[in-house]
């Protein structure tokens, strides 16, 4: 354990000592300061401190889309790319609106794979030989009541050796995950990922009572491509390196991103871009910076007007934090707007939905913002009401029809029985 406890010490220094400096803990430390950890077979352990995506990864990556639209970028979504070929130099893509089943064209200088878990997908369409290609790894996350009131994550080693994550998550807490080797991104949660997850829950943590299915609010799975040399074959998974690589055919100006983790991606950015300006596309402003958090002007002038209209004080109690400091994280600026739609009207900071932890004035502003076209996008994609609230009790909740009014106007209805049809 002490060499672990001197691995943190390393990579707090790596990070030039910008976190909390880590803790060493005793198992009685554990026992006061912790009391969900079951401590039976834990002889000591450490608490560091690193980044936290607070909403989820979903919303973190919506906020790049969003502050590329704003800087001039185009983005859309439900948009398929069904074939691309190569015509005097420029790149043909067939794309397909998959809402209105509209085929369209898109003409552009270079290509970007990055599609993904489907990055070898596409580049068999393309006919682009690439030295990387993917193995797949899926992971399963269980969303359970809360399960300590610290806000801390809660790492250990699962029954498998590897590790094994405790993250809060707004009202409630998520639990995994998994890494089983499969064939195919296309993968479901299965009774035997639950009762790995739920197991080692339960063996791991002071629980009232043990954890079963019923206790499952939500479940997430997904797979993780990772990048190997060589097509396909067994890979030795425990070895397998997270690291993306980007192979370039220059002669096509094709790029394709091949594994890789979210923490990652304005590296993977840099990268891309340097790629791109080697074979002639440099980026129009190289010194223009258009993601991360706005100018500290701005958030000592959004933070002052907070303070005068009282804003905290129409936190809902059963908040997680309090509304000025969502409303940054998730707007930076644009929070600003929501300020003076509350002067005018101090229901707009009333939540909608229970449990939800989103006003409505949020929801006005993501019905105008955030590319909503399904409420799937907005439960699951812009927010993560879907992982927090039971099924049921969306479906039954006042306040989800109305914010569906605010999103979808007349497609109120239709776009209500679509979610629950199709989830
Ligand atoms: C269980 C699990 C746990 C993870 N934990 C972590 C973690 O703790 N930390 C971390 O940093 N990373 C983690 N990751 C990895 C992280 O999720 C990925 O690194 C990240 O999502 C990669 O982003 P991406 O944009 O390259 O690919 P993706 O997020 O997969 O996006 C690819 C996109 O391309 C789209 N697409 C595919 N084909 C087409 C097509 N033909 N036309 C148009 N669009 C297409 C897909 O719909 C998708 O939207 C985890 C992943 C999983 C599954």
């Amino acid at each position: 354990m002490l060499f672990v406890y001197f691995g943190t010490l390393f990579y707090w220094l790596i990070g030039r000592f910008f976190a909390q400096a880590p803790r060493y803990l005793t198992k009685s430390q554990i026992n006061r300061e912790e009391s969900a950890v079951n401590t039976t077979n834990v002889k000591a352990g450490f608490e560091y401190s690193d980044c936290y995506l607070h909403d989820n990864d979903a919303r973190f990556v919506f906020n790049f889309i969003r502050s590329s639209l704003n800087f001039g970028g185009i983005a859309a979504n439900y948009v398929e790319s069904t074939q691309a070929k190569r015509e005097n130099d420029l790149w043909v893509v067939d794309a397909k609106d998959t809402m209105g089943n509209t085929p369209f064209k898109i003409r552009a200088k270079a290509l970007v794979n990055a599609c993904g878990p489907y990055v070898d997908q596409h580049n068999q369409l393309t006919q682009q030989k690439t030295t990387h290609h993917h193995v797949f790894s899926k992971g399963i996350h269980l969303v359970v009541d809360r399960i300590t009131d610290h806000k801390r994550v809660l790492t250990f080693f699962a029954s498998d050796g590897r590790l094994f994550f405790v993250i809060p998550m707004g009202p409630k807490t998520c639990i995994g995950t998994t890494d089983t080797q499969v064939d195919s991104p296309e993968t479901e949660v299965t009774d035997a990922d639950r009762e790995f997850v739920l197991g080692n829950a339960n063996s791991l943590l002071n629980l009232k009572r043990p954890l079963t299915k019923a206790d499952i609010i939500a479940e997430r799975c997904g797979v993780r491509p990772l990048a190997i040399t060589g097509v396909g074959g067994k890979a030795d998974w425990v070895k397998l390196s997270r690291k993306h690589a980007i192979d370039v055919i220059p002669k096509d100006r094709h790029l394709s991103i091949f594994g890789g983790k979210l923490t990652d991606c304005l590296n993977v950015g840099d990268e891309v871009v340097d790629e791109l300006a080697k074979l002639g596309i440099p980026v129009p402003y190289p010194d223009r910076k258009w993601y991360g958090e706005p100018h500290d002007t701005i958030k000592d002038d959004y933070l002052h007007q907070a303070k005068l209209m009282g804003l905290d004080t129409l936190t809902n109690p059963s908040s997680s934090e309090p509304l000025s400091v969502r409303f940054w994280r998730r707007y930076g600026a644009n929070a600003i707007g929501l300020l003076e739609n509350i002067r005018n009207d101090p229901q707009e900071a009333e939540l909608l939905i229970e449990n939800a932890e989103y006003t409505r004035c949020e929801i006005e502003q993501a019905a105008q913002r955030e590319m909503i076209t399904k409420l799937e996008d907005f439960l699951r994609r812009r927010s993560k009401i879907s992982l927090v609230v039971r099924r049921e009790d969306l479906k039954n909740s006042q306040g989800l029809m109305e914010a569906c009014h605010i999103l979808f106007g007349d497609l109120a209805q239709e776009k209500y029985e679509e979610y629950f049809r199709e989830n």
